[in-house]
């Protein structure tokens, strides 16, 4: 072991030089990758400076999220502290099924989910877990809104045409799970969205309403704290009415921006959080943790217990419910996703994690001024957005991006509202500075002249 920790802190070395030197890796086209770098595997064990070498160039050619020119995805940076737990967490390789494996372990976990749940004004009553993503946090909520509508489904199926809604601009996975729950896609219902890609509350209540006129069973709404492209935040509380006014079970998907809630000068964003059933966000999103961090809490744990929990006494053979992690989740055996959050947490206190909220707020604010105040670009987004949308010199988004890429510039995407196409410049990496986001204009300003764009 000793020989391999000493080995991993060579590469780490290693990689923390490149991430510096050569901050955005060399794309290598994947129809040569095999032939680039030796990643094939043989009948033979490989010697061990071959490995080495092999490890290093994986280390080099790996795209360098961490690094302050990757601006690419909604997650980036590393936050030492929190990589520290994450290690710890592959050292202790605890299942948090239950507390007799994982034991202070779990106590780490729930000690994050009562925060998380005061800090949105849920009542005693709730709890939470943590899940393998966004995506899946969403997938739980839907299911727990389902067993809540018909307490029968989980036994015999789905027989009513249940209908959610969500909308036009909210993340995919909505729609993917419906076909998990088995209420199938078709019955997925796209809100219209404000010029803010905010959703219209009364295109929902029209469509709740034509689908009761119908016969449809409506039973659940997802609302979006931070949309993927534009980062726009939808009104919790007047969609809370409608939910409240229909019976209807509302989540909030706050994988992008839901650590909004860490935030006093953010926290309105997400006002009427108290009122949903159901909340998550990602912790390796804005908090800036190694991925996967995601949480989603209920406001009533016997939700959770009602979906989830399944007698198995190979398992569950000691303490009590509250710390038997594997009845209130989707997965039986569960990676420690909690211990980095907590390391993090531990260090910095609720201030420092409502620093590093504000932080990616205000480099927002700066490239948005920057944007407003040369007359070649043209500005998509709003205020109060970590998404910076814009086009440059009218040239196709797509083309720019995945110029910049392919010359080891920067990274950064594009993405799509109604009829335009941007570039999404999202500043989520806690460790980028003002200057570093004016480098980044600065560098698409001299590659366009150099390239002829
Ligand atoms: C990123 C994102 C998700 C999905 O989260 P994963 O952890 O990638 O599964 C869901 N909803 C929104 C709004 C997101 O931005």
């Amino acid at each position: 072991m000793q020989n391999d920790i000493k080995l991993f802190t060579e590469l780490v070395d290693f990689l923390l030089d490149e991430e510096v030197n050569n901050p955005v890796a060399t794309p290598i086209d994947t129809d040569k990758l095999y032939q680039t770098i030796d990643i094939k595997l043989n009948d033979d064990p490989v010697i061990d400076a071959d490995f080495k070498s092999t490890l290093k160039q994986i280390i080099k050619s790996t795209p360098k999220t961490a690094s302050t020119s990757f601006f690419n995805q909604l997650f980036g940076g590393r936050i030492s502290r929190a990589t520290l737990g994450d290690l710890l967490a592959v050292m202790l390789n605890n299942s948090m099924y239950t507390y007799k494996v994982a034991g202070v372990q779990v106590g780490i976990e729930k000690e994050i989910l009562k925060n998380v749940c005061e800090r949105i004004g849920y009542p005693s009553s709730c709890d939470g877990t943590l899940a393998p993503g966004g995506s899946m946090c969403n997938y739980m909520a839907m299911l727990m809104a389902r067993d809540h509508f018909d307490t029968t489904i989980r036994y015999q199926g789905v027989s009513k045409q249940l209908i959610a809604y969500t909308s036009e601009t909210s993340h995919y996975s909505i729609t993917k799970n419906a076909s998990f729950i088995g209420i199938g896609r078709d019955q997925v219902r796209s809100i219209k969205t404000n010029a803010k890609g905010e959703m219209l509350v009364s295109d929902l209540q029209e469509k709740i309403e034509d689908d009761l006129e119908q016969g449809y069973a409506p039973f659940f709404v997802n609302a979006t704290a931070g949309t993927t492209v534009l980062g726009a935040f939808d009104d919790v509380t007047a969609i809370s009415e409608i939910c409240k006014a229909y019976g209807l079970w509302l989540h909030l998907d706050g994988a992008y921006c839901g650590s909004v809630i860490f935030s006093e000068d953010y926290k309105h964003l997400v006002a009427g959080v108290e009122h949903t059933n159901s909340f998550s966000f990602n912790a390796h999103k804005m908090l800036g943790t190694p991925l996967g961090c995601s949480i989603i809490v209920t406001r009533d744990k016997a939700h959770l217990y009602q979906s989830f929990s399944n007698d198995a006494d190979y398992l569950y053979q000691t303490n009590d419910d509250l710390f038997n992690l594997g009845k209130t989740s989707i997965q039986c055996g569960r990676r420690n996703d909690a211990l980095k959050l907590w390391t993090l947490w531990k260090s910095i206190g609720h201030k420092g994690l409502e620093a590093i909220v504000n932080h990616q707020f205000y480099l927002a604010e700066v490239a948005r001024e920057y944007i407003k105040e040369h007359p070649d670009y043209q500005l998509y987004s709003f205020d109060n957005s970590i998404s910076v949308c814009f086009n440059y010199k009218g040239i196709p988004a797509k083309t720019l991006c995945t110029k910049l890429y392919e010359h080891s510039q920067l990274m950064v995407g594009y993405g799509t509202f109604r009829d335009d196409t941007f570039v999404r410049l999202v500043t989520i990496n806690t460790q980028v500075q003002k200057e570093d986001v004016l480098r980044f204009f600065k560098t698409l300003e001299s590659f366009v002249e150099t390239e002829n764009l």
